[in-house]
């Protein structure tokens, strides 16, 4: 099937390539926006087009230059943007086989059972009564509830704890006193995983000034996977929710209430 623009032939192939990449491109801009990878990405196109242009107006010598560098594009744009990769990959692979394990999910059991339930809520009371505390200490926090995602090659460092979940545990850990209470808390599974670890800090350059490096790290890992992140603040004890690469603060403690349901409870 096909028609015609004036003397170009098209078909409704050509129309849905030129979709298809208008979506790649547009979900490439939206992934790199704010962040450093985004001018690396433009340097490229950029390069991509003056060498077109050069190609059509036939000047050989640029052309046979900048033609080095495009022949082993793809290749350089693979070592450069090697941890966007791979961490683009992991997080593919995460979400679909969560989607799948959900799907099934439904059709097989019927959410929780009573006694899970009950469970659930303790620990999340555990984790409120923690937050609470820290804020009302001003102690630094960075809790950060990793579902089911696989956090392999984005968090760093920490220490293993697998711990059950309790209000005394967080306290202790995030301490000042604690060799542990540096960096974020890892828990899933309704364990304490991980404490002490390193997350990635986030590039993005449209976080507001005031933040620093706690949440700077509390925003970065929920841009590389599918978690959520609480965050404490030292300086003024107040409670912050980040979430696929945004923060917002909390106004009072019901509002964080709110939020730890959805995402320990419903979520
Ligand atoms: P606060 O409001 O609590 O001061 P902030 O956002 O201003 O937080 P900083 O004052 O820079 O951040 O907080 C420094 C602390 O943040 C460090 O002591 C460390 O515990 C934690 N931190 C910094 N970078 C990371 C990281 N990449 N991963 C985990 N924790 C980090
Ligand atoms: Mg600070």
């Amino acid at each position: 099937m096909s028609f015609d623009i004036g003397f170009l032939p098209v078909s409704i192939w050509d129309v849905l390539d030129i979709l298809i990449v208008g979506f790649l491109f547009y979900q490439i801009y939206r992934l790199l926006k704010g962040s450093i990878a985004f001018n690396i990405f433009v340097g490229v196109i950029i390069l991509y087009v003056v060498w077109m242009i050069v190609d059509a107006l036939k000047m050989d010598m640029l052309k046979m230059l900048l033609g080095q560098f495009v022949s082993v594009g793809v290749l350089i744009l693979i070592i450069i943007f090697q941890p966007e990769v791979r961490r683009f990959l992991l997080f593919l692979g995460n979400t679909t086989l969560r989607r799948r394990f959900n799907f099934f999910e439904k059709f097989f059991t019927k959410g929780y059972s009573e006694a899970e339930q009950t469970k659930r809520n303790n620990q999340m009371r555990q984790i409120n009564g923690a937050l609470q505390r820290f804020s009302k200490t001003k102690t630094g926090a960075l809790i950060v509830f990793a579902k089911d995602s696989n956090l392999e090659g984005i968090v760093s460092g920490g220490v293993s704890l697998e711990a059950n979940i309790s209000q005394s545990l967080l306290e202790s850990i995030f301490n000042k006193e604690s060799p542990l209470h540096d960096g974020a808390v890892i828990i899933s599974k309704e364990k304490i995983q991980r404490a002490s670890c390193v997350l990635p800090v986030s590039e993005n350059t449209e976080l507001p000034k005031w933040i620093g490096l706690r949440h700077r790290a509390g925003v970065g890992i929920t841009e590389k996977a599918q978690v959520s992140c609480f965050i404490v603040s030292e300086e003024t004890g107040n409670i912050s929710l980040a979430k696929e690469g945004n923060l917002q603060t909390a106004k009072d403690f019901s509002e964080v209430e709110a939020w730890m349901k959805k995402e320990y409870i419903t979520g």
